[in-house]
């Protein structure tokens, strides 16, 4: 079969590492003997995003493929390419290995398109602020549900818990108990104490972990005191991130010198809930994806007014919180097309 024997004497010949870095139109590879620039192949780019290419139709092709890689790029951080090598550390990717996971958002302005951010992810690391700026855990519980919507783990990490004395630290640690209770993992820690920050370390160690969370809740601070400088080199491609339309054109995957990689994600919404139908909603709150089916009304109910609701029982009975399904209808609110 001389077909097939070509196609495995090409992809001998193919050098494989790790997309750490985009920057207009290029993408920086990881591989075992250092970093290679490399751009991709046309064929491939027109095979990964031709299903998609559609609204770009007719002339000036050139701008055509600017526009294209732009808005539905098809490699991702954390994807695992296979590429040509040309010598002095450049490239053509040939290939996009198959992807574990991947974090997508909706390309900006165009409904249908979607755009892989990061591929291959290890854990999502939400991180919330113990108090400046205080906590919002409804935006907590979304990115729970969209990493469950993603397969993905979670850690959760609470930061500023130096703020947190006595009272205070009582009604955190609550709430905090009803995420342990529900199986997720979470890590108090403090940047200007150090408390929890050897086992945040632990956590994240030998691991791809997506960082989440708001500006302000010490997320520089605190990869500063795992290793110096770290939290400026984020900072600085975030803030570069925050700014254009062009924006995952600047994420980057940080290697951490105790093994592992952390992605910073500012701003995105690339947890956004955009392809999430609200009947699948219960099923991404992990404590009451068992009771989904099981009510009166079956798989139509809402769980917000029907009798013989499964889950608004486990929630009178204690077995799902109050605190959690507060959350479940703010977000089954948002989803929900207005005057539905
Ligand atoms: P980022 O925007 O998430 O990167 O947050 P920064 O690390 O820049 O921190 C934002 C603000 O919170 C700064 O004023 C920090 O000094 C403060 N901060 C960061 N970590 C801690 C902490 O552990 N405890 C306290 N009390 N303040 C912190
Ligand atoms: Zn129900």
């Amino acid at each position: 079969m001389p077909q097939s024997l070509k196609q495995v004497e090409q992809t001998d010949q193919l050098t494989h590492g790790t997309v750490f870095k985009k920057l207009l139109g290029q993408y920086m590879v990881q591989t075992d003997n250092g970093p290679v620039t490399c751009s991709i192949s046309s064929v491939l780019r027109k095979e990964l995003i031709h299903p998609t290419s559609a609204p770009w139709s007719g002339g000036l092709r050139r701008v055509q493929a600017v526009r294209e890689i732009r808005l539905v790029d098809p490699v991702a951080i954390g994807d695992v390419v296979g590429f040509l090598p040309a010598g002095d550390s450049t490239g053509v990717i040939k290939e996009v290995t198959p992807r574990k996971n991947k974090l997508a958002r909706r390309a900006p302005g165009l409904k249908e398109l979607e755009q892989v951010i990061v591929s291959n992810v290890d854990q999502i690391v939400p991180m919330v602020a113990a108090a400046q700026p205080k906590p919002r855990w409804g935006l907590l519980d979304r990115y729970l549900a969209a990493a469950e919507a993603a397969d993905i783990p979670v850690l959760i990490c609470i930061t500023k818990m130096d703020l947190m004395r006595k009272k205070r630290r009582e009604r955190l640690l609550e709430i905090v108990q009803i995420y342990e209770d529900i199986g997720y993992s979470v890590r108090l820690t403090s940047a200007e104490t150090g408390e929890g920050v050897a086992q945040f370390e632990d956590a994240i160690r030998g691991r791809t972990s997506v960082l989440v969370g708001m500006s302000g809740v010490g997320k520089t601070s605190l990869l500063n005191v795992m290793q110096p400088d770290l939290g400026l080199k984020v900072k600085k491609i975030s803030q570069a991130t925050g700014k254009g339309r062009h924006s995952t054109t600047h994420l980057e995957m940080f290697p951490l010198d105790f093994g592992g990689n952390i992605i910073d994600t500012p701003g995105m919404k690339i947890l956004g809930l955009w392809e999430i139908e609200d009947e699948d909603l219960a099923s991404l709150f992990v404590e009451m994806e068992p009771y989904v089916g099981q009510c009166k009304f079956r798989l139509d109910c809402t769980h917000t007014h029907e009798p013989g609701c499964a889950i608004k029982k486990a929630i009178e009975t204690g077995d799902i919180s109050q605190f959690r399904y507060k959350s479940y209808l703010w977000m089954r609110d948002e989803l929900r097309p207005k005057g539905k």
